[in-house]
């Protein structure tokens, strides 16, 4: 009896079902991870990403050649993405129907590492109600030259704000060099009124501390402070995925953390891939979702009107 001829697509590692074209090239060098071993630590994560992954539109960060190549941010897929990336057309600001990927399991995000996919950016609603977003993140972004303390306190002080305001967080670090911090939320509120929400508490912080915080987006109010950006909070924009690898040196993933472990993290890149599967959601518990409730919205307006 003749062995089957070798075909490349046979010797192709395979992956959830997806076969992976040049496994051996070279993504991160150091750590170096190859398109295989990123595919390989990606179906490990799919168990942790899904939860917070699946049924979201995507934008996805491709680097086809690794680090070294061009990188481009895709938010509507294109011809040759495999079927395991689904697709939904949704409307844009103009009521015209546009593509969205979004993965519902380990093949849709080990298809978008065939297409070369790094990082995993996610919109805060579900496809299935995408006019009630099921999450608030406030997305902390120290100056340059800002220690990692300072950017660890402001998470700390925001979360205690959001407490005062009577929602419970959880953070991320986003394996850059910041701090996400998100509100889970009841899927009531529509876009304004969560990116006014998000707008007020931001300005809230800023403007209770000038000093250390800033609302505004331009990089001169930024100097020696710390970006609250809430503007993540609209319709369309997106935040990197949890467990999602960055394209930045070292592969760091962005990893939820603990409030009780947050003081000893020494920067948002802390985790390696390795150390992210090891750890996977350790003892991080997201709180139940929550409503802006009319209590809610009032204390804010009183903490706004008290300065
Ligand atoms: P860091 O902690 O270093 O700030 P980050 O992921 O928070 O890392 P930001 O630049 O603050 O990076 O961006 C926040 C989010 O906004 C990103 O995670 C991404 O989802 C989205 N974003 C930023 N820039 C772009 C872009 N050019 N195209 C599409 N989405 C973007
Ligand atoms: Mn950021
Ligand atoms: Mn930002």
């Amino acid at each position: 009896r003749q062995a089957p001829p070798p075909s490349a697509e046979q010797d192709r590692p395979n992956f959830a079902g997806i076969s992976i074209s040049s496994g051996n090239r070279v993504i991160f060098d150091k750590p170096r991870l190859t398109k295989e071993g990123l595919a390989e630590y990606y179906l490990a994560a799919a168990p942790l990403m899904l939860p917070h992954l699946a049924n979201r539109p995507l934008s996805l960060l491709r680097l086809p050649e690794g680090m070294t190549g061009e990188r481009f941010f895709q938010k509507h897929p294109g011809k040759g993405f495999p079927d395991a990336l689904k697709v939904q057309d949704i409307e844009d600001a103009e009521g015209a129907a546009t593509p969205y990927a979004y993965v519902t399991d380990a093949a849709g995000i080990i298809g978008a590492v065939q297409m070369g996919t790094v990082e995993f950016h996610i919109w805060g609603a579900r496809r299935d109600r995408l006019d009630r977003p099921d999450r608030v993140v406030f997305d902390l972004d120290p100056d340059e030259g800002l220690s990692f303390a300072a950017t660890r306190r402001a998470a700390l002080d925001l979360r205690d704000r959001l407490a005062d305001l009577g929602l419970a967080s959880w953070a991320m670090l986003s394996g850059g060099k910041g701090i996400h911090i998100i509100v889970p939320l009841r899927r009531t509120a529509g876009w304004d009124t969560v990116k006014l929400f998000s707008k007020g508490v931001a300005m809230w912080v800023a403007g209770s501390q000038p000093e250390r915080f800033t609302a505004e987006m331009s990089k001169a109010k930024r100097k020696g402070r710390i970006f609250i950006d809430w503007l993540r909070n609209e319709r369309g924009a997106t935040a990197i995925a949890p467990f999602s690898v960055r394209a930045r040196p070292g592969a760091p993933v962005a990893c939820p953390i603990s409030w009780d472990e947050l003081p000893r993290i020494r920067k948002a890149s802390a985790f390696s891939t390795r150390q992210a599967l090891a750890r996977g959601w350790a003892d991080v518990v997201p709180p139940p979702p929550q409503g802006l409730t009319a209590p809610v919205i009032e204390a804010l307006d009183r903490a706004l009107s008290s300065g």
